[in-house]
C-alpha cells in the first residue's frame, strides 16, 4: 500500500488498549511511513477503514469469465498461503534468536 500524499509505503502497527473493565483490547492503525515530514498529513487509518477501502476497490473489479476468475482465485490463496508460510519462518527465527538476545541483554546489564 502506498500513501496517496507522497507515495512512500504505509506501515501498520498494532497497538494494545485497555478497556475500563480491564480487558486489552488489540488494535491495528496504519500511516505513511513519512508521516513525521514536515508538511505531511498527520493521518492514523484504523484496519477497519482500510478494509472497507479493499472491498470497495474488489466491488469494481468484475471479472466475468469463469475460468480467469478461478485463476485470479487461485493465485492470491497461492500468493497469501506463500505469505504466511514466510511469517511463520520469520518468526520462528526471531524466536531462535530471542533467547541469544536476552542472554546478551542480561549481561550487559549486569556490568
Ligand atoms: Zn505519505
Amino acid at each position: 500500500m502506498r500513501c496517496t500524499h507522497c507515495e512512500h509505503v504505509v506501515t501498520a502497527e498494532k497497538k494494545l488498549k485497555r478497556s475500563p473493565k480491564g480487558a486489552t483490547n488489540e488494535h491495528v492503525y496504519s500511516r505513511c511511513s513519512q508521516y513525521n515530514a514536515p508538511d505531511h498529513s498527520r493521518i492514523w487509518i484504523t484496519e477497519r477503514t482500510i478494509n472497507d477501502q479493499f472491498v470497495q476497490l474488489f466491488e469494481r473489479l468484475r471479472v466475468e469469465d469463469l475460468e480467469v476468475r478461478e485463476w485470479l482465485v487461485a493465485v492470491i490463496r497461492a500468493r497469501a498461503s506463500a505469505g504466511r508460510q514466510q511469517n511463520a519462518q520469520h518468526r520462528a527465527e526471531l524466536e531462535r534468536q530471542k533467547p541469544r538476545v536476552e542472554f546478551k541483554l542480561q549481561t550487559l546489564l549486569n556490568l
